[in-house]
């Protein structure tokens, strides 16, 4: 089955249950100031759970494009180095506003999963809420009783409040849910070591496929809970990784959602795709996870700055293309390349790039012209550096900010690479030089103008590092396999 007929089956299939299908809300999330970009499908029906405002339908399905790379929802260290988490993804979704509850949820989701795409039984396992006393949440008896007959006592999962309950804050709608995971080992591997045992344990081929939540509570100003009166179903399914269950692939790199733009990735750098083959796969995966998030963010409105969302956006692209030159030798501007087979792939589900595509390359080829200039330099004089430091293990603060001050070689960059040195940068140095910078410049800007007012206007950049240091344990993890 195609991706794109995986998508279709999908959509028909709710569609056929009575479901209004609704097209994907754009990435950057609109009159929402506490979302900067959508992260789930459930963020532009968030009104409706709240009584604000009537739903289309009661039944509503849709794929949503989702990026996951800030705030709480943060996958972008991941990204690359494991084989299921993307920064923009798919989510493909259904909803029940105050209709249809636990049973239909559950009985379709098994339909469709099992039936349609014909994913083996005893390859799935489910999760229901265990309670927890601590917080006034029981056990979710409804769910575990409904799923018992479907799938046998033996492959459900008691999970906890983190994984298995759902609140959109401290009051409001919330309510627990179910997990399906599916294990795509292969039978060796499988009589070894149990799936259910690998649930949640971050193993890239037992993996987290559908969340189905239930709200069914609001919680008070004093903690308490009471039944809502109208019940809702969100629920939310990995669209990349339900590819990788049905195609029978190791990662969501191997199906064909991704398989035209590393192609393309291949003939550019000469080098082929291989998993396990250390950095130059990752990137590949960094480069080929990213160019959907930048594509369709541009698509959708944003470009990349350096304030708020859009240095986000600037900051997914830059970490590609510096993979793309230190791993693949790719130095002259090649993201931009891979917009059209992007384009072409998307047209019919996504049309907004398709109709937008030559101003996204264009937008693209500039950033990345800007870009690989500031990175060619700043390498050199990076590497100057790091020869100096004559075996000390710290970059100092001053010349972190001199990197990025006289050669705009931005700051969480020089932790990347210094990190995969096995060095590190003095963060609190590097912040008090930017603040003494801040204040000099503030202090120009009022009594000078032109440049200075654009200085001041960085001051809103937010400093987040490329990969925090949980993420270079796991760059450690990979390099061994
Ligand atoms: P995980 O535990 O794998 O990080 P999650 O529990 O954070 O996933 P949910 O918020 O429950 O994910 O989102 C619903 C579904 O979206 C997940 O079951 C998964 O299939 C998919 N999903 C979540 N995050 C990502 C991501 N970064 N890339 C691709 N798919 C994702
Ligand atoms: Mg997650
Ligand atoms: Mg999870
Ligand atoms: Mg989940």
């Amino acid at each position: 089955m195609t991706s794109h007929e995986i998508r279709r089956h999908f959509l028909d299939f709710f569609r056929s249950k009575g479901h209004l299908i609704v097209a994907s809300a754009p990435l950057v999330a609109k009159n929402d100031p506490t979302l900067m970009f959508n992260n789930s499908g459930m963020a532009q029906f968030k009104d409706f759970f709240l009584g604000n405002g009537t739903p289309p339908s009661k039944r509503v399905a849709d794929t949503q494009k989702c990026l996951r790379v800030s705030g709480k929802h943060n996958d972008l260290e991941d990204v690359g180095f494991d084989t299921y988490h993307h920064t923009m993804f798919e989510m493909l979704g259904n909803w029940s506003f105050g209709d249809y509850f636990k049973k239909e949820a559950i009985t379709w989701a098994w339909e469709l999963l099992t039936e349609i795409y014909q994913l083996p039984k005893d390859r799935l396992y489910v999760s229901v809420f265990q309670g927890d006393t601590k917080d006034n949440v029981p056990f979710d008896q409804e769910a575990f009783d409904l799923w018992k007959p479907i799938v046998g006592e033996d492959r459900i999962i008691y999970g906890n409040k983190k994984d298995n309950f759902w609140e959109m804050g401290d009051t409001g709608p919330c309510g627990p849910c179910s997990e399906i995971h599916v294990d795509l080992r292969s039978p060796e591997e499988v009589a070894e070591t149990p799936g259910k045992d690998l649930v949640n344990a971050d193993h890239p081929q037992v993996v987290e496929i559908w969340n189905l939540v239930f709200m069914q509570f609001n919680r008070k100003a004093d903690g308490s809970l009471e039944p809502l009166p109208a019940r809702h179903v969100d629920t939310g399914m990995g669209f990349e990784r339900l590819c990788m269950g049905i195609q029978g692939k190791k990662s969501n790199y191997d199906t064909d959602v991704f398989s035209g733009t590393i192609n393309v990735i291949e003939e550019l750098s000469g080098k082929s795709y291989e998993a396990g083959k250390g950095m130059t796969d990752v990137a590949m995966r960094v480069i080929a996870d990213h160019i959907r998030a930048v594509s369709f963010a541009i698509a959708d409105g944003l470009i990349p700055s350096n304030a708020k969302a859009g240095y986000v956006i600037r900051r997914i692209l830059r970490r590609a293309i510096r993979y793309g030159y230190s791993y693949l030798n790719l130095t002259k501007p090649f993201m931009t390349k891979l917009v059209p087979t992007l384009a072409d792939q998307f047209a019919d589900v996504f049309p907004e790039l398709y109709a937008q595509r030559d101003f996204v390359a264009t937008v693209i080829r500039e950033e990345e012209i800007s870009f690989l200039r500031t990175l060619g330099t700043g390498l050199v004089r990076l590497d100057q550096i790091i020869g100096d430091l004559k075996g000390a293990k710290v970059i100092p603060g001053e010349t972190v900010f001199e990197l990025n001050d006289t050669f705009g070689f931005p700051a969480d960059l020089t932790a990347l690479i210094a990190r995969e040195k096995g060095l590190s940068i003095d963060e609190a140095g590097f912040q008090k030089a930017l603040q003494e910078q801040k204040a000099r410049s503030r202090k120009d800007a009022t009594s000078s103008a032109g440049d200075w007012i654009e200085l001041a206007e960085t001051d809103k950049i937010e400093f987040v590092g490329y990969d925090q240091p949980e993420a270079y344990a796991q760059i450690v993890k990979y390099r061994k396999i």
